[in-house]
């Protein structure tokens, strides 16, 4: 299985992922156009994906899904609740390719397991994405972590894990008194720290590949996001080094492609 991280950030958010049966795609949070370039920036052709899942209906994650179902004929999977929430910011879709996803779903070698996030979205979840036996994680757009998103999380060779903002940052930004109070909520995002402690309980010093993502434009910035994560693991006992691999996903460009 390979995985590469198109874009991820405030500003949109669209994951790739390709097997030897079958690419697809987690979320299209931007133009059409940019998520088209950053498939040919690796080689790869829009024309070849062969599903979409969206995680939530924040424009970040949606702002393309209509435009390359359209172009390209691609199904769209989300769950009941989100459709009803998306369905007239995407434009028309063709009947037979609103697909709704309920639980889990198995789509080429692929066994596709959404689980549950909390976000002020209608129903948000992450992914479980799962080829013979290797398993990616997707955890972005979550305001907090309970045992069953851990417990979901676990024993995965690729992490994309959402450090969205440092909390001290965000404290004295300029966003109005609200959305920093909506960004902190246990239905906003999670800050670097919180990520960081949660990976100290996930991960196993298995040499588990974690990506950093959806960073605040505001609030963050990669370096701080980086150096916050590795100083907390290595206190809570991991060699940076040698029992993960930690790397930085971008907001305008793609990632190394990874292979499991
Ligand atoms: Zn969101
Ligand atoms: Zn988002």
């Amino acid at each position: 299985m390979e995985f590469c991280s198109l874009y991820s950030g405030s500003s949109g958010n669209c994951q790739f992922i390709k097997t030897e049966k079958i690419k697809i795609l987690v979320d299209a949070g931007l133009s059409g156009k940019k998520i088209e370039q950053s498939l040919k920036s690796i080689d790869e052709n829009p024309a070849d994906i062969k599903a979409i899942f969206v995680t939530h209906e924040h424009i970040d994650h949606i702002q393309g899904v209509g435009v390359l179902s359209r172009r390209y004929n691609i199904p769209v999977y989300a769950n009941c609740d989100t459709w009803g929430a998306m369905e007239t910011k995407i434009g028309k879709m063709k009947e037979e390719n609103i697909k709704v996803l309920d639980k889990e779903i198995s789509l080429g070698d692929l066994s596709i397991i959404p689980f549950d996030v909390s976000h002020d979205a209608v129903k948000p979840v992450g992914y479980n994405i799962i080829c013979k036996n290797k398993k990616i994680s997707l955890l972005t757009d979550t305001g907090c972590v309970n045992s069953s998103i851990k417990h979901n999380i676990k024993d995965s060779q690729l992490l994309l894990m959402e450090t969205n903002h440092d909390i001290e940052l965000l404290k004295v930004g300029s966003y109005p008194w609200p959305l920093k109070k909506r960004i902190m909520s246990d239905y906003g995002h999670l800050s670097n720290e919180t990520a960081a402690y949660l990976l100290s309980e996930v991960l196993t010093k298995g040499n588990e590949t974690v990506l950093l993502a959806h960073l605040s434009k505001e609030n963050n910035f990669p370096e701080l996001a980086y150096k916050t994560v590795s100083d907390i693991l290595i206190d809570e006992g991991f060699d940076i080094d040698n029992d993960l691999n930690l790397e930085m996903t971008y907001r305008n460009k793609a990632s190394k492609v990874y292979k499991l």
